[in-house]
C-alpha cells in the first residue's frame, strides 16, 4: 500500500509540481529576507550600546554619514528602519507570489482529483458497489478530497519553510556564537520528536475518527433516501436511537483527537518557552562576560522564536499530513479498485484479432440473438444463484420470464448488461461472449427498464433523452406514444418540462414505470430488456404496451421479466425458472398445456378458463 500510496502522491501532483517548488522557492526567499531583520536590529543595537558606527553595517554606517553628518547615530538608525520597512516590503511580496502559486497549484491539482475519483467511481462496477456504504463513498469524494486540499494549499508549503528555515539558520547562529546556537537547538529535536510520536498517534485516530463519520454520514444518507418506510413503519425513534449512537461514537473519537491534540499543544507551548528560557540565561551571562554583544543576544532571541514556532507547527502540520495520508489511502482504495473493463479484459482474454461477429456488433450492425450455455453464476462468496441454464433467443424474439420471487429473474437481466461476469463462454449475444463485448458498446445494443427505475430529479424531457440525447422530437413523441405516457406529459401544467422530484418522487408508480419505458424505447436498442417494469401499470396500459411491443417484432429483440403471466402470453419462448434453474421452457399454449408450475400460475392468475390453450392432457389431470 505504501508504494501505491507514493506512486499515488506523485502522480497527483504531476503537471503542478514545479509550481509547488516556485511556491516553496518564495517562501524561501520571503523567510530569508525576515530573517535579516533581527540582525539589522542587531546591528543597530551594537551601533547604539557598543563602538558607535563602526559596531555597524559598513554600508548603512556610510550612508548614515551621508543623510546625517551631525547626528550619524539617528542618521543610522533611521536608514536601519528604512532597510527593514523595505525587506519587510520585499518579503510580503514573495509571500503573496508563494500564496497565489500554491493555490492555483493546489486547487487545480484537488479539482482533477475529484473528477478522476469520481470518474473512476462511475466506471467501478456493480459488485464494488455493492460492498460499499453510498456514505462512505460520498465521504470520499468530498471530505477526504478536502483533507488533501487542506494539505496541498497550506502544509506542503509549510514543511518547505520549517526546513529551509532550519537550514539557514543554524549556520547563521553557529557563526555568531557556537556554544549559544548549542543551547539555541538543544530542545528542538525533543520538540520535533514529539511532534513526530504525536503524528504516528493521531494518525490511528484520524482514521478512526473518519470511519466514524462515515458511519454518521452513511446512516443519514440511508435515513432520508429511505425516509417514508422510516415514517411508514413508525421507525423514526429507533432510527434516531440508531443516529444518536453512530454520532456518540463520532464525538467519543473526536474527543479522544482534541484531548490528545490539547496534550501537544500545551506540552510543546512549554518546551517552547524553555528553549527561549534558556538562551535567555545563557547568553545573558555570556552578555555579562563581554562574550556576547546585546545585538548578539536580541538576534538569537529573535531566530530562536522565529525558528521554533515553525518547529512546533510541524507538529500541526504533520498532524495535518497524518489526516492527508488517511485520507490519500482512502483515495487510493478507491482508485486501486479495478474498473470493470480491466476485469473484464484480464478474465475474458479476448483474442487480438477480433472475429466477425464481435466486429460486427462493435460497428452497430447487431442483430440481437441471445443465447446462454449452461450458465451458472454466484454472486461473490454466495452460493450458486442461477445454474446451468441454457436457453436461446433467435433476434427479433421476444423472450418472457417468470418465476417466484428470488427465482434469478433479476440476476439475469445484470448477467445480460454486464454489471456482473458470468463465468466465460455462458452467456452470448449475437454468438459472441458477452465477456468480449465492450461493455459501453454491450450498454449501447441493450435498454433496460429496471424493476425500480431510477429518475433524476430534473425534467420529464431530460429524464426521457437520457435514452438518446440527440433523438428527433417525432421519436420522442413516438417512444412516449408506445410507453403509453403522452396524456401523461399533456396533463402537467410544464409539460415535459416539468421537473421531477428527486427520483421522481412526484410521480406515482405507474407513471415512473412508463417514464422508465419511454425512456428505453428511446434508445432503439437491439434488446430491449423489460424487468418486471409493468407491474405497476394498469391492465389496459399494459395491453397498449405489449401491443405496441409486437410491433417492433423482427426488429427489436425483447426480453420480459414479469409476474403477470398477460406481460409474457405471447412471447416466442417463456423460461419458468425457480431457484435458479429453467423448470419449464416453451410457448405459452405448450406450458398451460402440460401440469407443471407454469400452468399452476395460469391457474393462479385465472388464465385457465381460457380452454383453448389448455391441452387435453393437462385437462384430464385437471
Ligand atoms: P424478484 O422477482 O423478487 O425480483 P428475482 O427472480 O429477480 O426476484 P434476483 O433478484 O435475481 O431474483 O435474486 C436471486 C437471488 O440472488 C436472491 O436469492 C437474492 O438474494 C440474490 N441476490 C440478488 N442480488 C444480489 C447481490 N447483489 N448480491 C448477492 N446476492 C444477491
Amino acid at each position: 500500500m505504501a508504494n501505491t500510496l507514493q506512486n499515488n502522491l506523485w502522480a497527483l501532483t504531476r503537471g503542478y509540481r514545479h509550481r509547488f517548488a516556485a511556491a516553496v522557492g518564495a517562501m524561501a526567499l520571503a523567510s530569508l529576507l525576515l530573517l535579516s531583520v533581527p540582525l539589522i536590529a542587531k546591528y543597530a543595537l551594537d551601533v547604539v550600546m557598543q563602538d558607535g558606527l563602526a559596531s555597524g553595517i559598513p554600508l548603512l554606517s556610510r550612508l548614515a554619514v551621508g543623510i546625517a553628518p551631525e547626528h550619524p547615530l539617528l542618521g543610522y538608525l533611521s536608514a536601519s528602519g528604512v532597510l527593514v520597512v523595505l525587506v519587510t516590503l520585499g518579503a510580503g511580496v514573495f509571500h503573496y507570489l508563494r500564496g497565489r502559486l500554491t493555490a492555483t497549484a493546489s486547487e487545480a491539482l484537488i479539482r482533477r482529483l475529484r473528477t478522476g475519483v469520481h470518474a473512476h467511481v462511475e466506471r467501478l462496477p456493480a459488485a464494488w458497489h455493492d460492498g460499499m456504504d453510498t456514505g462512505d463513498v460520498v465521504q470520499r469524494c468530498s471530505s477526504d478530497v478536502e483533507t488533501l486540499r487542506v494539505f496541498f494549499s497550506g502544509d506542503l508549503v509549510e514543511i518547505g519553510r520549517a526546513l529551509i528555515l532550519v537550514a539557514v539558520l543554524l549556520p547563521l547562529m553557529f557563526w555568531l556564537d557556537w556554544a549559544l546556537a548549542l543551547v539555541a537547538v538543544a530542545l528542538m529535536p525533543v520538540i520535533f520528536v514529539c511532534a513526530w510520536v504525536f503524528f504516528h498517534r493521531v494518525q490511528f485516530v484520524f482514521k478512526a475518527t473518519d470511519e466514524a463519520e462515515a458511519e454518521l454520514t452513511a446512516c443519514l444518507q440511508e435515513n432520508l433516501t429511505g425516509i417514508r418506510v422510516v415514517r411508514a413503519f413508525s421507525r423514526q425513534p429507533f432510527e434516531v436511537e440508531r443516529f444518536g449512537g453512530f454520532n456518540a461514537a463520532f464525538r467519543n473519537r473526536y474527543q479522544r483527537l482534541i484531548s490528545l491534540m490539547a496534550v501537544f499543544w500545551s506540552g510543546s507551548d512549554l518546551l517552547c518557552s524553555a528553549q527561549i528560557g534558556l538562551v535567555l540565561i545563557i547568553g545573558g551571562g555570556f552578555v555579562a562576560d563581554g562574550r556576547l554583544t546585546v545585538g548578539d543576544l536580541f538576534a538569537f532571541l529573535t531566530w530562536v522564536a522565529m525558528v521554533i514556532w515553525p518547529v512546533r507547527q510541524l507538529g500541526r502540520i504533520l498532524t495535518d499530513a497524518g489526516k492527508a495520508s488517511v485520507s490519500l489511502v482512502r483515495l487510493a482504495e478507491v482508485l486501486d479498485a479495478a474498473l470493470e473493463e480491466q476485469i473484464r479484459s484480464e478474465s475474458s482474454g479476448a483474442p487480438p484479432d477480433r472475429p466477425e461477429a464481435l466486429r460486427a456488433i462493435e460497428s452497430g450492425t447487431r442483430r440481437g440473438a441471445i443465447e446462454a450455455r449452461s450458465l451458472t453464476f454466484a454472486y461473490p462468496g454466495g452460493a450458486p444463484v442461477l445454474e446451468n441454464l441454457s436457453f436461446q433467443v433467435a433476434p427479433g424474439q421476444t423472450l418472457g420470464i417468470v418465476g417466484p420471487p428470488g427465482a434469478g429473474k433479476s440476476t439475469l437481466v445484470r448477467l445480460l448488461l454486464g454489471f456482473y461476469d458470468p463465468p466465460p463462454a455462458t452467456l452470448l449475444i449475437d454468438n459472441v461472449p458477452i465477456e468480449q463485448i465492450d461493455r459501453s458498446v454491450l450498454r449501447d445494443q441493450l435498454a433496460v427498464v429496471l424493476q425500480e427505475p431510477f429518475l433524476f430529479s430534473r425534467s420529464l424531457e431530460e429524464n426521457l433523452r437520457i435514452g438518446w440525447e440527440g433523438a428527433d422530437p417525432e421519436l420522442l413523441t413516438a417512444s412516449m406514444d408506445d410507453a403509453a405516457l403522452t396524456e401523461t406529459v399533456a396533463a402537467f401544467p410544464d409539460g415535459l418540462a416539468t421537473r421531477i422530484g428527486e427520483r421522481g418522487v412526484n410521480l406515482s408508480g405507474g407513471q415512473r414505470q412508463r417514464l422508465a419505458l419511454a425512456r428505453a424505447l428511446l434508445r432503439r436498442p437491439a434488446v430491449l430488456v423489460l424487468d418486471d417494469s409493468l407491474s405497476a401499470v394498469d391492465a389496459h396500459t399494459e395491453v397498449h404496451v405489449l401491443e405496441r411491443l409486437a410491433r417492433r417484432r423482427g426488429r427489436q429483440t425483447t426480453l420480459i421479466v414479469a409476474h403477470r403471466l398477460s406481460a409474457v402470453r405471447d412471447a416466442d419462448l417463456i423460461l419458468v425458472l425457480g431457484q435458479g434453474r429453467v423448470l419449464q421452457q416453451g410457448r405459452h399454449d405448450e406450458l398451460a398445456g402440460v401440469s407443471g408450475p407454469y400452468r399452476e400460475l395460469c391457474r393462479q392468475q385465472g388464465l385457465l378458463d381460457d380452454e383453448a390453450v389448455v391441452g387435453p392432457a393437462a385437462r384430464e389431470e385437471d
